[in-house]
């Protein structure tokens, strides 16, 4: 029995956090498309927010964007950064010697 591989197209629906910083959903997800030294990025198209994935493969995919997007955007994700980042700040202030 014969056998080939194909290539389909799917369509999916992939969600992503508004912008932490105004709350809208209206961000533009995309890329150079250059093959080389590439930049991709998702922005707040209401208040510029954006981050920025550089260097990035030139094949690089939306979902790849919106995750990066979802880190810097996902308020349960900042929070525990941040919260870490305390930590990180409160154990320096003890190790400072005392005054
Ligand atoms: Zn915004």
């Amino acid at each position: 029995m014969g056998k080939i591989k194909i290539k389909e197209t799917v369509d999916k629906e992939i969600f992503y956090h508004p912008c932490v910083k105004c709350g809208s959903d209206n961000i533009n997800f995309d890329d150079c498309g250059y093959s080389s030294f590439n930049v991709a990025w998702g922005r707040c198209n209401d208040c510029g927010n954006k981050v920025t994935i550089s260097p990035c493969d030139c094949f690089i995919k939306v979902e790849r964007i919106i995750n990066v997007w979802n880190e810097e955007n996902d308020p349960a994700i900042l929070k525990s950064k941040y919260e870490a980042e305390i930590e990180k700040y409160k154990e320096l202030i003890n190790n400072l010697p005392k005054i």
